[in-house]
């Protein structure tokens, strides 16, 4: 009779097929395979140190106007939004107040920003959500935030991140560049790296770290021209993915 292999004994006899699968083939655990190759930490307190100021640029005085700015926000730039902005809340001040209006209402006030057909309706459908199952009260939560139309994993972070202090590391683009660029994450997704920062980072540092990075990201490690030459972690930074020649001119 043939005799199996070393290894593939198991592989007859039931139970123990899996163990000896799993112990010939053993892979590293996936949360080694993304180790960082810089100190999360340290790289949080330089960044700290370089923008004290970081954190929102979207102007609001109330949870509904926070949550319009950041719907508004995707694909516009926050200086765009706030232009924007005014004329809609004094049009709009309450989600009662856009419940009653159409997509052709709200479109002329935000026509300059982005994907406004869309997020015209959005703002329309999301301010009758809240009126009809939230008793026309922003929802807090991020799980609830959620379910609203046109309100994304991100979106839903953010505001609530601002309104409840919910602990949340909402990815954008510029999270996400930058997490690949400094050897943090090599996912290519918001979502999985976002799963990978709230592991790398305690979590009473998320909000501030969400911020640092985007403001990292706008101010210097920017998608076509990184200005790595000058830039305050740079000797931190494995530079992934950033090619020499796209780094910024002269600099
Ligand atoms: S060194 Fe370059 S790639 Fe790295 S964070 Fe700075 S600007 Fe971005």
């Amino acid at each position: 009779m043939k005799k199996n292999p070393p290894g593939q004994r198991g592989a007859q006899s039931g139970i123990s097929t899996s163990t000896n699968t799993l112990s010939t083939k053993k892979k590293p655990p996936k949360a080694h395979r993304k180790t960082p190759e810089i100190p999360a930490e340290e790289l949080f307190e330089r960044l700290d140190r370089l923008y004290p100021e970081a954190g929102t640029a979207l102007h609001y005085t109330t949870p509904f106007e926070l949550l319009v700015a950041v719907v508004l926000s995707a694909q516009c730039t926050d200086a765009r939004v706030n232009l924007v902005t005014p004329a809609l809340f004094a049009r709009f001040p309450s989600p009662a107040e856009m419940a009653k209006a159409s997509p052709d209402d709200i479109e002329p006030f935000i026509r300059s920003c982005g994907l406004f057909r869309n997020k015209a309706k959005n703002l329309a459908a999301l301010s009758r959500e809240i009126a009809a199952s939230f008793g026309g009260i922003v929802p807090q939560r991020r799980s609830e935030l959620v379910k609203l139309p046109g309100v994304g994993v991100k979106t839903a972070g953010v505001v609530s991140m601002h309104l409840s202090g919910e602990p949340a590391f909402p990815v954008d683009t510029h999270v996400q560049r930058l997490a690949v660029r400094l050897g943090l994450s090599r996912e290519s997704t918001p979502e999985k790296t976002e799963k990978i920062l709230e592991k790398l980072f305690a979590p009473e540092r998320w909000i501030r770290m969400h911020h640092l990075l985007i403001w990292h990201g706008r101010n210097t490690c920017s998608a076509i021209r990184p200005d790595c030459p000058n830039c305050g972690i740079r000797d931190l930074c494995p530079k992934i993915g950033v090619a020499p020649k796209s780094t910024a001119k002269g600099s």
